[in-house]
């Protein structure tokens, strides 16, 4: 990072730090319980001397982190509350333009212009705040945008064929489903005017940056680039990938980064640690050093496209998603990677449990056709090579499965539960 943008981060920092003694009721209780001096703070190295935010705090002291009334607020969202309940997040008219600041320079981060239309393949209610971030930074870069949601294969190409989008934004493991809807019916998706996706909610990549077996799987069957993006609603930005693909940019206008190891400290050059960030703009409900539970490979050095922000690899896994089974640590997305190689897979459910000796166990529900000692045998073998252990495998109909994958009640289709 250069020290023009650490200077510019330092003052977006100080005047967080009075606001926030100010306004938040939150903040100003840990000031004063662990004796904080403001004043004491002058730039982003000094941070260490307040303590982190955890998702405890946010969830258990909800409302102490709003620092304006509810009546100065616009909009009414939730966090994806993957493993909790879901916890409330408040945004006045200042967050919500600062949102849409955020992703119009997403986007062009990811080689986008006003030239641009985009397709929405993601929820933009259900109190979601990045489906309104895309409408609004599409808008704000004065690209185009057609809104059809989320699954509707056959909306889908009908919207692209009636209006011919240039990028779609999707959950990756859409895609596949959506290209095979075009081959079931004969739809020309190759000669299609779509010439990227924007990757939301899961990686692409390995953390070398080479595809996954899902990005492998995309463009290994349409010739279409893939730009990744990771955010969250705590943190009110993205990390969007340039047209090089080594990981997220940082947007230093509007977080603070941190990457951090078990003990607290900042990790070095392409080492894997938890992202923790400090929202700067903020007005509704901003963040000191929230540990996000995410584990990310950390870039300090400058991107070949010219860029010198930081930059994330893939999430290899969330903290609180850490599975120990049978000796061994996995990651969701390494069993979500497994099971994406296989073509006969276009399906699945991960269900983590406990055993009676409160040890982890993994089952995987596929649909019931796939059932035959052969398929059985090849995955039973592909896990044992890829991840050193074989999870169970329970098979059951197509349709009860979509039922627990596609719950209404649901933003994102549920690739993984714990029970
Ligand atoms: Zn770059």
């Amino acid at each position: 990072m250069t020290n023009e943008i650490s200077a510019l981060q330092s003052e977006k920092l100080t005047a967080l730090l009075h606001y926030l003694k100010t306004s938040s009721s939150y903040y100003q209780r840990i000031f004063l319980e662990k004796g904080i001096d403001i004043e004491t703070i002058k730039t982003v190295e000094d941070l260490t001397k307040i303590p982190f935010t955890t998702k405890d705090d946010l969830a258990l002291y909800n409302d102490d982190f709003l620092c304006v009334s509810k009546s100065e607020i616009s909009d009414f969202v939730t966090t994806s509350g993957t493993l909790s309940d879901p916890v409330a997040f408040y945004l006045t008219d200042k967050d919500v333009e600062r949102l849409a600041n955020n992703e119009a320079e997403a986007f062009k981060c990811a080689n986008g212009s006003k030239n641009d239309i985009y397709q929405l393949m993601t929820t933009i209610d259900r109190r979601f705040m990045a489906g309104l971030a895309y409408w609004m930074g599409a808008r704000k870069m004065g690209a185009g945008m057609i809104r059809v949601g989320p699954g509707a294969p056959f909306l889908q190409w009908e919207s692209i064929q009636r209006f011919s989008p240039t990028v779609l934004i999707a959950i990756p493991s859409f895609i596949p489903r959506l290209i095979d809807y075009a081959l079931e019916n004969n739809i020309d998706f190759k000669s299609s005017s779509v010439q990227s996706i924007l990757c939301i909610g899961e990686p692409i990549r390995n953390p070398d940056f080479t595809f996954n077996e899902l990005g492998k799987r995309i463009t290994s069957q349409w010739d279409v680039k893939l730009y990744s993006t990771y955010a969250s609603t705590e943190m009110g930005a993205a990390f969007t990938e340039c047209t090089e693909g080594k990981g997220g940019h940082l947007n230093p206008d509007l977080l603070i980064l941190e990457v951090v190891d078990e003990e607290g400290n900042i990790v070095g050059e392409s080492e894997m640690g938890e992202v923790v960030v400090t929202t700067l703009g903020v007005e509704g409900m901003p963040l000191l050093r929230y540990k996000t539970g995410d584990l990310c490979n950390v870039y300090y050095e400058p991107c070949a496209c010219g860029r010198m922000s930081t930059r994330l690899g893939p999430v290899v896994g969330r903290k609180q998603q850490m599975i120990k089974f049978k000796g061994t640590t996995i990651f969701p997305p390494a069993l979500f990677d497994v099971l994406d190689m296989v073509p006969e897979i276009d399906l699945y459910q991960v269900v983590v449990s406990k055993n009676e000796f409160g040890n982890d166990e993994i089952s995987i529900l596929l649909p019931m056709n796939l059932e035959t000692p052969i398929f059985k045998e090849k995955l039973h073998s592909l896990f044992k090579s890829r991840l050193r252990v074989t999870p169970l495998l329970s098979f059951i109909t197509a349709q009860e499965l979509n039922h627990r994958i596609f719950k209404q009640e649901k933003r994102k289709p549920e690739k993984l539960i714990y029970i």
